[in-house]
């Protein structure tokens, strides 16, 4: 038997092998998800406006973090297609975007951008390009920036909150857009962001309308093929957030993925205290799980109530106050931070 064995199969010791280890591997994988730490800038280098703006040094120093450490950053394009797809995050991988298109991204950022092959999207609003207001960039500068290789993406026309309208209003505002995309660069672009980072199950039926699948808010996490095309998370970067140390922090985060979260509803009116659930995919292993958020306007550690091993309840001890509530979520599994977070929009 054992020559039996040794003539047939000693050949095919090696194929079965890396069968073993390719099987083991894959289940390793499965265990988690790296995902995408997506990036938000707004300007550079004007510190009349720290809650909006990064320092010139800051930025170069998340760039050179980035170049040094060889991370792999996807457009914004390229992340959309994997979630399209069947698809898992399975590298860990980050991407940059800019809101609202003003003229220090252009002066200082851009040109950074461009020289070391680094995609980064851009997000319109028309109506600041159009009107030709201080501080913004031209739709002359749009275009270089799109031939040169750059990405825009879509920011309503006027920059409105945009759950605080009705549904004829946010419709018109987004055709507004369109039609001056339209007539300055010839095309509509397909990507979207929310104007604050706002929205709600109106304003996503109506992008729906609009034939735009997927879109990006601007509360802290990272993105994993659970996270809610419609409300993909981003961290916002600025003077006392751009700081290198965070930059790296967020940049090396994983996915914490979730599922299942409940209100479904993003905008608040009535119920400004609401019951706060969702399924947890990853195995903890038994690490510990916390959850911070702003209700009454102060940040906290919130209690956490296990409903079953993996559905967990967060219990708020007050209502959320006016503008935006924010949650997120952390847990260090193997030495790897995992990040899910949220944000409401209270009336
Ligand atoms: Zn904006």
């Amino acid at each position: 038997m054992n020559k039996y064995f040794s003539f047939f199969f000693r050949p095919f010791l090696p194929l079965f092998f890396i069968f073993l280890v390719n099987t083991f591997c894959s289940i390793v994988f499965a265990d988690n998800e790296p995902g995408v730490s997506t990036f938000m800038y707004h300007r550079f280098d004007e510190n009349k406006y720290p809650s909006t703006s990064v320092t010139k040094e800051q930025f170069l120093d998340h760039i050179n973090f980035v170049i040094t450490n060889e991370i792999e950053v996807i457009s914004l394009e390229k992340l959309i297609e994997i979630m399209k797809s069947d698809d898992t995050f399975e590298k860990k991988v980050i991407a940059f975007s800019v809101d609202d298109a003003y003229r220090s991204f252009y002066d200082i950022a851009w040109p950074v951008f461009k020289e070391n092959n680094i995609p980064v999207t851009l997000f319109v609003s028309t109506d600041s390009v159009d009107k030709q207001k201080k501080g913004y960039m031209s739709w002359d500068q749009i275009n270089i920036f799109v031939n040169e290789g750059g990405t825009v993406g879509q920011h309503t026309s006027t920059h409105l909150h945009l759950p605080l309208n009705d549904r004829e209003t946010i419709k018109s505002d987004i055709l507004k857009s369109h039609k001056s995309f339209v007539k300055h660069l010839g095309f509509i672009p397909k990507l979207f962001a929310y104007p604050y980072g706002e929205t709600s199950k109106l304003v996503i039926d109506v992008l729906g309308e609009f034939g735009i699948d997927h879109s990006f808010g601007q509360h802290s996490g990272v993105t994993s093929s659970y996270s809610n095309h419609y409300y993909l998370p981003r961290f916002s970067l600025n003077e006392n957030f751009g700081k290198i140390d965070r930059f790296i922090f967020a940049a090396k985060a994983y996915s914490l993925r979730i599922e299942d979260f409940i209100p479904s509803e993003m905008y608040l009116v009535e119920n400004k205290k609401p019951n706060i659930e969702f399924t947890i995919i990853d195995d903890l292993k038994n690490s510990d799980f916390n959850c911070f958020s702003n209700p009454g306007g102060k940040w906290n550690k919130q209690i956490i109530n296990k409903i079953t091993s993996k559905r967990i309840q967060i219990q708020l001890q007050e209502a959320y106050s006016s503008g935006r509530g924010r949650l997120n979520c952390t847990t260090k599994i193997d030495d790897k931070w995992h990040w899910f977070g949220y944000q409401f929009i209270i009336k």
